[in-house]
């Protein structure tokens, strides 16, 4: 029942409003708003902090309602969205992904270099929020992040996974710490009835 009752920080909701807003327009945004019971939040986005702000499952219908909004571009814009939004957690809380370091990246090797990326966005999730159970699995052939807490989904039923946009978020941070474009793969997801949302790292794109 935890996994119920768990909820999204103001924070990453305001995170996630803005990337909105960026990519499908204030309208956009508006109707997606209105269409999963989140009006108080039209022209009204959460403050920057760490208090609670909606429970998962609302995350997880806003998500949903930008899914059947756009039809068959909604798996796009999501991942755009999710995109933007890891732009934005650079731009606004770059101390919280501890992310300083960066400069010594560039002397690892891609993957040192896609299992740190992976490893700073599950410590900054958890230390917004210590509900969250995120972590990286570096024991497959590819490098994998795992969330069991995932919000995107939670409380959905789908044959396929539907987390797009953690995969854009994944996808741009993995793409800042490498400096190329890797395809990432939903593998598993609680939608689904895994146990938990599982996004691998593919090949780079231009390999
Ligand atoms: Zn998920």
């Amino acid at each position: 029942m935890a996994k119920e009752d768990a909820v999204t920080v103001n924070a990453l909701v305001r995170q996630a409003l803005v990337a909105a807003q960026e990519v499908m327009g204030e309208n956009g945004l508006n109707a997606v708003l209105r269409a999963s019971g989140l009006e108080h939040f039209v022209g009204n986005f959460p403050p920057n902090d760490l208090n609670p702000s909606i429970q998962a499952s609302q995350y997880a219908r806003f998500n949903a309602a930008i899914e059947e909004f756009y039809g068959r571009g909604g798996r796009g814009m999501l991942k755009r969205i999710g995109k933007a939004s890891f732009e934005y957690g650079m731009r606004e809380q770059s101390a919280l992904l501890g992310i300083a370091a960066g400069a010594a990246l560039k002397l690892l090797p891609e993957r040192q270099k896609i299992k740190f990326i992976l490893n700073q966005v599950a410590g900054a999730l958890k230390k917004t929020n210590p509900q969250v159970e995120a972590w990286v699995d570096d024991s497959g052939e590819r490098v994998a992040y795992l969330e069991s807490t995932c919000a995107i989904c939670q409380g959905r039923a789908s044959q396929t996974p539907v987390c797009h946009l953690y995969v854009g978020s994944i996808g741009e941070a993995v793409r800042w710490a490498t400096g190329r474009e890797h395809e990432i793969i939903e593998t598993q997801c609680i939608a689904r009835g895994d146990p938990h949302c599982r996004f691998e790292v593919g090949d780079a794109k231009d390999a």
